[in-house]
């Protein structure tokens, strides 16, 4: 069983629009963040820039926006201080724990499959008491791919020793995890936690992690051949 770590498990959004109240006094411009993030992460996630630099470039973008223009010193104080608000505003959603538990008691192997810096993924998901939970954590910097390139699913797959058409994988993009888990064999799984969006007719939509365990056990369609291999199997075989 795989999990996305960002608004998956964790409300990353929340934090971070804590952490822009704490910048600049309230969340006027919380869409704009959010699209200069948009920008400035996928460079990281591509390699273009490393975290700090894409950290300090999106604050100099999004001051840039309202017209300040800071030099670099000003950018990395600024963000230095955003990023303090932001990690003592982490917290896991509701559903998370109650999920895990869940998933664990039934026996499952955990991993997450994560875009992010691999030291401050680390860091995250030890502030919030995760620590000991998963027996992977494929961390996109540290296997040299990111989601939805096949080989952080296949890295995932591979390192808790099962194919992926035994491997289900859960997270809140569509594109990058359900849809990027389901190109390479895997059960993707859609968490549209707004509840709002069009569900889409390949992979399966939860509005809540409180939704997992009885998708688990009911029925996820199986893996089409053409995905899964001469030693697929559905996911009501899997062992654990
Ligand atoms: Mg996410």
């Amino acid at each position: 069983m795989c999990l996305d770590v960002d608004d998956t498990l964790v409300d990353s959004a929340g934090s971070s629009r804590h952490s822009l109240r704490a910048l600049v006094g309230n969340d006027r411009a919380w869409s704009v963040w959010q699209r200069t993030t948009d920008r400035y992460y996928a460079r990281f996630v591509t390699n273009e820039l490393d975290f700090d630099t894409m950290r300090v470039e999106r604050t100099r973008a999004f001051f840039a926006a309202f017209g300040e223009h800071l030099d670099a010193a000003e950018a990395e104080r600024r963000e230095a201080r955003r990023m303090a608000a932001m990690q003592r505003a982490w917290r896991l959603f509701d559903d998370t724990l109650p999920c895990l538990d869940w998933l664990r008691g039934s026996g499952l192997r955990l991993a997450v499959i994560t875009n992010a810096p691999g030291a401050y993924q680390r860091r995250k998901i030890a502030a919030v008491g995760l620590a000991d939970t998963f027996d992977e954590l494929v961390i996109s910097e540290e296997v040299g791919a990111a989601k939805p390139d096949p080989r952080i699913f296949r890295t995932a797959c591979d390192a808790l020793g099962l194919h992926p058409a035994e491997v289900v994988h859960v997270g809140d993009r569509l594109d990058i995890d359900a849809q990027g888990a389901a190109r390479v064999g895997m059960h993707g799984v859609w968490l549209d936690r707004t509840g709002t969006a069009d569900r889409p007719t390949d992979v399966p939509t939860i509005t809540s992690l409180f939704e997992l365990p009885g998708l688990l056990m009911s029925d996820l369609p199986a893996v089409p051949a053409e995905r899964r291999g001469a030693s697929g199997r559905p996911l009501a075989q899997l062992s654990c």
